[in-house]
């Protein structure tokens, strides 16, 4: 199941591909180069002194942003007294950037799962999701893909992920609209199958 809602304006399209995964090791004397250049090309003088170090920072910043945390590790512990039980995990902030305009969003992620004889460490679903939010990314996919790696980690579908996003490139240019907020859902198994616990799952999330 998947469900965008935007307001005031329409959400992109969902029908994205999975990207390749971005390269952990970019080189950053040629992006400092890069950026050196822009500069020149945006009427600046990239040798005055608020801009000496400028070109470095953004070519180390890129290499930060592309080389995020592994969340391959698996954490799983056993616990075999739960049946069912819904556990939320909200208020993970995280940054990306939209690729369309290559802006900053902000996403605050909340996830779902239902617990069967085994619980998943918390601290995996903030890993999981500062992983897929550092590469160029747009709110639809990276739901999708924080979904993903949900499920791979209990293997099992019953899984269900809020987030709402604040895109500057709605803020800070085309339409100026700052109080935009986008909502993007994806659940699978029995979030899709039983409409009370996925109620349930909606509420819990919107009051947190
Ligand atoms: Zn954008």
């Amino acid at each position: 199941m998947t469900t965008s809602v935007t307001g005031p304006e329409a959400a992109l399209s969902t029908a994205v591909p999975t990207p390749a995964r971005p390269t952990p090791n970019i080189d950053t004397d040629r992006i400092a180069g890069l950026i050196t250049q822009l500069l020149v090309e945006l009427g600046e003088d990239p040798t005055r002194d608020g801009l000496l170090g400028t070109p470095g920072r953004v070519a180390a910043w890129w290499n930060d942003f592309l080389s995020p945390d592994s969340a391959a590790t698996t954490t799983c512990f056993t616990e075999s007294q739960l049946n069912g039980q819904l556990v939320i995990v909200s208020g993970m902030n995280v940054w990306s950037l939209c690729e369309h305009h290559m802006l900053p969003m902000s996403l605050q992620v909340t996830a779902g799962y239902i617990a069967d004889g085994e619980v998943v460490g918390l601290s995996k679903f903030g890993r999981i999701a500062q992983h897929v939010a550092g590469r160029l990314q747009v709110q639809e996919r990276f739901t999708r893909q924080v979904f993903a790696h949900l499920t791979d980690v209990i293997g099992r579908e019953d899984v269900a992920v809020r987030v709402r996003g604040t895109h500057l490139c709605m803020s800070m240019r085309g339409v100026r609209m700052d109080a935009a907020r986008t909502t993007t859902l994806q659940a699978g198994g029995r979030f899709e199958t039983d409409p009370v616990l996925f109620q349930q799952f909606l509420t819990l999330a919107a009051a947190q």
